[in-house]
């Protein structure tokens, strides 16, 4: 694997890569990784010629009073996993790199960007918007791999990556859990015990979501209570949202007729974190 800093580094080993029919797989993440981000690069890595992975901690989707400055950074370890995963080329972009005259370029995918995180992180997704297009400029991948983790990030790139024509398929990798049901993030290592032990209450209601449908249930705020309830039930956690939505728009609804998601972001002490599970009748 090759390991890189610079674009101009990073432009001469794609153009070493590119041949007629040759796919190149982006991998973009935040480091500190995890299986779930192994999920992504070895996906990346059984469909397509060459994978790169890109680690870096995008200052633009923090806001102000967000963990931008705690958030973990493991090179090292990041180096080890990314090549153990199959990803042939990584790099390691400087904040002077992705933003060369400051911060005041914007992509913005309105209106999604203003619901659930985008209401509870005013700014992300224009952050992550913003950084995604200057990757997919700067690589210009075939497939670009996203985790379902990070659900409505899903649908705000997919909105972007269709309203601005670019080249590339969206490929979304089903989330990756340790085996007692919590969904894998870079954030886990902030829990405590007793943190971690309240946090599995998150999978635990989008659980019994998921249940209750199967149940026969169509009334989507029945679902949001009963997720609510379980949540409520866990005095270490504060909720931020738990309800249900369209999974194409995230937009409320009121009955699940086709499939829905489940979506729920939860403080647990001073870590935030968030999961999401489909619903189907
Ligand atoms: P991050 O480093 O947290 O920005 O994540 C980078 C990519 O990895 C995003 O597309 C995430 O959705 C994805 N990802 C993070 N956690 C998981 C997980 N537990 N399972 C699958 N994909 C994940």
């Amino acid at each position: 694997m090759q390991v890189i800093t610079t674009l101009t580094d990073l432009r001469h080993a794609l153009d070493a890569m590119r041949r007629p029919g040759a796919s190149l797989g982006l991998v973009p993440t935040m480091g500190a990784l995890h299986a779930g981000h192994a999920a992504l690069i070895r996906q990346a890595a059984a469909e397509c010629d060459t994978v790169l992975t890109t680690v870096f901690v995008n200052p633009t989707q923090f806001g102000p009073h967000e963990d931008l400055a705690r958030y973990p950074r493991t090179p090292e370890a990041d180096t080890a996993l990314a090549e153990e995963a199959g990803s042939e080329l990584l790099w390691f972009p400087a904040v002077e790199t992705l933003y060369p005259t400051g911060e005041k370029t914007r992509v913005r995918v309105a209106e999604i960007e203003t619901i659930l995180e985008g209401a509870c992180r005013p700014g992300h997704f224009e952050g992550v918007a913003t950084v995604v297009t200057k990757l997919l400029l700067a690589t210009r991948p075939d497939h670009l791999y996203l985790g379902e983790k990070d659900y409505q990030q899903t649908v705000v790139l997919r909105r972007m990556v269709a309203d601005l024509l670019f080249p590339v398929t969206i490929v979304v990798v089903p989330t990756v859990r340790d085996p007692d049901g919590l969904a894998l993030s870079s954030r886990n290592r902030f829990l405590s015990p007793p943190e971690r032990a309240a946090a599995l209450a998150i999978p635990r209601a989008l659980d019994a979501a998921a249940s209750q449908v199967a149940g026969g249930e169509r009334r989507a705020n029945r679902i949001g209570e009963t997720m609510q309830a379980i949540l409520a039930d866990e005095p270490l956690l504060r909720v931020e949202y738990a309800t249900v939505a369209d999974p194409d728009t995230l937009a409320p609804i009121d009955r699940i007729d086709g499939s829905a998601r489940a979506l729920i972001a939860a403080r647990v002490g001073t870590t935030r974190l968030i999961d999401n599970r489909g619903l189907h009748p």
